[in-house]
């Protein structure tokens, strides 16, 4: 982060998002974001990334309704256990209903307010087999869930998010294995954001469901797995779900905020709820175990944490715009639009600045704007092949060949910096 940034006062990230065009929020849809460009781009950024980290690790992304029939989450304990007053339920008119003319029909579907009992349907459309195991589905489906309107606050409560959410499906025997290589993919992802990621391990509650003998195994796999990955970690005692024990990843911010961004979850009830199967070595069929996991959680919660991090500067690969060209004056507008059309080629976000103001507003608002680079053009600028850069906050590069700027421009956006 530059430095200069760091001493400004702290903002709400609302007010960044405002100031820097990015997000709002409209009495229309409580809890619910509008995303402007420059905002979608920094989502659609982070969507890529954590999309590219999974599939190296031969995760399949699905996609599944938002809409479902409300049965789908009795069956799968939802309903009772998340709470049906924590879902948006809807009463939709089936066809015998309308023809029937009845008006008021009854509360039958639901919002989904999470994605693993859909994952599971996809999982039960074949027969699987103990080869086939670990299978990871991916899915960045958009979720609801019925906050009260007191505790709504911006990007960090809402009542419809998106995860970065995936479901393992894993014979007991792998459930090490698999959490371990889990734990090195959150640290090697935050690593690259430049955050340290820091360890829960929550265990069995008084209330837990399922085989005890399960439940030791697995948190016995889950504590080796902490080790075998190297990481730091905490205890906290009997604070599991009901269905299994889990991992807490936090996160400490620019503020050094304490932040709990995702979990890695085992749970031995879904599969028991949705009779999920594969057939083993011995020719019977098993229970597979789940693994719910996040790496950074909901995506508008993350943006909402990075925006007050790095105070509305983000790092030159999430920055809605990268660079800002401005000419001095009209006499070079045409040579700026070419560099301008010529780094975008090269997959650089860069706008032109060619109105008619004095540089130094253009300046202004360009850092104001939080814009990392601003590449002036003048005619020296021209004869020289070169562009003269600033810095959002206020550094002078001075003058840079093009393809040599390019080429910082690549090797910053490729470390994360
Ligand atoms: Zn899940």
């Amino acid at each position: 982060m530059d430095n200069k940034d760091n001493k400004a006062p702290l903002k709400d990230h609302r007010q960044i998002g405002q100031e820097l065009d990015l997000f709002s929020f409209h009495d229309v849809a409580p809890g619910a974001v509008f995303w402007h460009p420059k905002g979608l781009v920094i989502y659609k950024v982070l969507e890529e990334f954590i999309r590219k980290e999974t599939e190296k690790e031969g995760y399949k992304e699905i996609s599944t309704p938002v809409m479902v029939k409300n049965s789908l989450f009795k069956q799968s304990g939802h309903w009772e256990h998340f709470g049906k007053h924590n879902m948006f339920n809807l009463a939709i008119h089936e066809d015998e209903e309308i023809a029937e003319g009845k008006i008021v029909p009854e509360v039958n579907y639901s919002l989904k307010p999470m994605n693993c009992p859909e994952s599971t349907l996809i999982y039960s459309t074949t027969t699987r087999s103990y080869q086939d195991l670990p299978i990871k589905f991916s899915d960045y489906g958009m979720l609801h869930r019925r906050e009260l309107s007191g505790v709504l606050g911006g990007l960090f409560r809402l009542r419809q998010f998106t995860i970065d959410d995936a479901h393992l499906y894993v014979k007991p025997d792998q459930i090490q294995e698999e959490i371990r290589k889990l734990l090195t993919l959150v640290v090697r992802f935050y690593k690259s954001l430049n955050f340290q990621p820091e360890f829960y391990f929550s265990t069995k509650p008084d209330k837990a469901m399922g085989d005890p003998k399960l439940w030791d195994e697995a948190e016995k796999d889950l504590e080796e797995a902490l080790k075998s990955a190297k990481v730091k970690y905490g205890i906290k005692k009997k604070d599991g779900a009901f269905y299994g024990p889990k991992i807490d990843i936090h996160i400490k911010d620019s503020q050094n905020r304490d932040w709990q961004l995702a979990t890695i979850q085992l749970d031995f009830q879904i599969p028991e709820k949705m009779e999920l199967e594969y057939i083993d070595a011995d020719g019977k069929p098993k229970r597979p175990v789940m693994i719910h996991r996040a790496i950074f959680g909901s995506f508008e919660r993350f943006i909402g944490i990075l925006t007050e991090h790095y105070r509305g500067a983000f790092p030159l690969w999430l920055s809605p715009v990268q660079v800002i060209i401005m000419p001095i004056t009209d006499k070079q507008g045409s040579h700026a639009k070419k560099i301008v059309e010529d780094l975008k080629k090269e997959g650089i976000r860069v706008e032109l600045d060619n109105r008619t103001e004095r540089l130094q507003a253009k300046i202004r608002d360009g850092s104001l704007q939080k814009v990392p680079y601003l590449g002036i053009i003048g005619d020296r600028e021209i004869e020289s092949s070169s562009i003269s850069v600033r810095m959002r906050n206020g550094k002078d590069l001075g003058k840079l060949k093009i393809s040599d700027f390019l080429q910082k421009l690549k090797e910053e956006i490729d470390k994360k910096i």
